[in-house]
């Protein structure tokens, strides 16, 4: 066993300004140190209610050309090269602030917020890191010849086949991913674009912050930019960088070695996806059967010990894991035999949305009475806000049910911000918030 790594964040508060690449405007960014288990949040300061978005797979939206994240209508673009900064340097938790819709994009190379980390600092914390040991190769392919590959390793190790159109420029590059390696090899190394791929963004006015000093641009066998290239094989070290980036998504750090050819965007996060999923099936076998103080989960019995509900209305089967004190996984595993899809609908059976917000609140109360530490008491519905039904749920379905607590006044009072996952897919969602009562 590799001796335990612990958590880290930033030492104190370091900005950084400079141009978005798609609006052309003047952004700040300021890195924040964030407690344990935090992980990453962008904060967008300019909208009202400054809202922050996990750096997490499940809130990707959009893969071309950069990578954006969002929740709801607020989204945050081209996260992935400070991203890979943050996780190459060794930074689990912190809070990104930024009063526009994307970073400033430097040089177009992860170089400047190599600097602003070194400027704020990387403190450890006290708690372990959480890692992605990869056990069993796993792989992600797309049509357009994009192949990443992910084999068991002590290790983060990226070996890297980069080729342009009909081969040009092909590099390849391997390397284990240590801080010292990343600020010297892969942060400096900058964006590059073919012109008759930027040529229609530029003519739409999409790009209004590109030029020469943030991209390397390639025209035939050509390459233009301002300042010389300032690797050999600058191309294959981006597609790294970009990789680490995109990963970061994952949450947790990979111990593994990544196999890429010709990786993009697109495929990057399909390995992060996929990642996450293998990770969820495991938490979902590794239930424990003691009652845990920590981390680990609930089985029925103990959470029939916590929530009064019984069947027919029982709705939670299990708690997978508490993430924090405020956050949980739960599951609920939606069989034929509920008594509901008899009415809802004969012949056509699918789970009433109520009984999703009903799973939400029953994982939110199990948060609650835990952090109490009574179950003397009952929680009431007071209100259920921006609830939304996706999908369908029917039965053979297994939902994961995500809840947090974002607001609890004294022990009476308590908001919590709730989703529900079917196969990887949000399906439902609601802020609920309940009084509790004495029974
Ligand atoms: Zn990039």
């Amino acid at each position: 066993m590799p001796a335990p790594e612990f958590q880290h964040t930033v030492g104190k508060t370091a900005s950084f300004s400079g141009t978005a690449l798609h609006t052309g405007d003047k952004v700040t960014l300021k890195l924040h140190p964030a407690p344990i288990d935090h992980g990453i949040k962008f904060k967008r300061k300019d909208l009202q209610d400054e809202p922050t978005i996990d750096a997490k797979i499940e809130n990707l939206k959009t893969v071309e050309r950069a990578t954006t994240i969002g929740e709801g209508s607020v989204r945050v673009h081209t996260v992935e090269h400070i991203l890979s900064a943050l996780s190459a340097m060794g930074v689990d938790n912190a809070i990104v602030e930024m009063d526009a819709n994307e970073p400033p994009i430097g040089d177009g190379s992860a170089q400047p917020y190599v600097d602003l980390i070194r400027r704020a600092g990387v403190t450890p914390q006290d708690e372990p890191r959480k890692f992605f040991d990869v056990r069993e190769p796993m792989h992600v392919e797309a049509k357009t010849g994009s192949l990443l590959v992910l084999l068991p390793d002590n290790k983060f190790r990226i070996s890297c086949t980069q080729a342009g159109p009909n081969n040009r420029f092909t590099q390849f590059l391997s390397m284990d991913v240590t801080p010292a390696v990343f600020e010297r090899e892969i942060a400096p190394a900058r964006t590059f674009v073919y012109y008759e791929d930027v040529k229609p963004l530029m003519d739409k006015n999409l790009i209004k912050g590109g030029s020469l000093e943030n991209a390397i641009v390639v025209r035939g066998d050509a390459v233009l930019s301002k300042e010389p290239l300032r690797f050999g094989d600058e191309f294959v070290r981006h597609k790294i960088l970009d990789i680490i980036g995109d990963l970061a998504l994952v949450g947790r750090r990979i111990r593994g070695h990544i196999v890429a050819v010709k990786p993009g965007h697109a495929t990057n996060a399909d390995l992060a996806r996929s990642i996450v999923r293998e990770q969820t099936r495991r938490s979902a076998f590794a239930a424990p059967r003691t009652i845990p103080s920590g981390d680990g989960g609930l089985d029925v019995d103990q959470v029939m010990q916590i929530l009064p509900h019984r069947f027919p209305f029982l709705m939670v089967d299990r708690i997978l894991s508490f993430e924090t004190e405020t956050k949980c996984v739960g599951v609920k595993t939606v069989t034929i035999n509920e008594p509901f899809f008899q009415g809802h609908f004969p012949g056509h059976p699918v789970m009433p949305g109520v009984m999703q917000v009903e799973a939400m609140a029953q994982v939110a109360s199990i948060l609650l009475f835990r952090l109490a530490k009574t179950t003397s008491r009952i929680g009431y519905f007071m209100s259920a806000d921006g609830v939304k039904f996706r999908k369908p749920v029917l039965p053979g379905d297994t939902i994961f049910v995500h809840a947090e607590l974002t607001k609890s006044r004294g022990e009476r009072l308590a908001k919590a911000k709730c989703h529900c996952v079917v196969n990887d897919a949000i399906v439902s969602e609601a802020e609920l918030m309940f009084t509790f009562l004495d029974k």
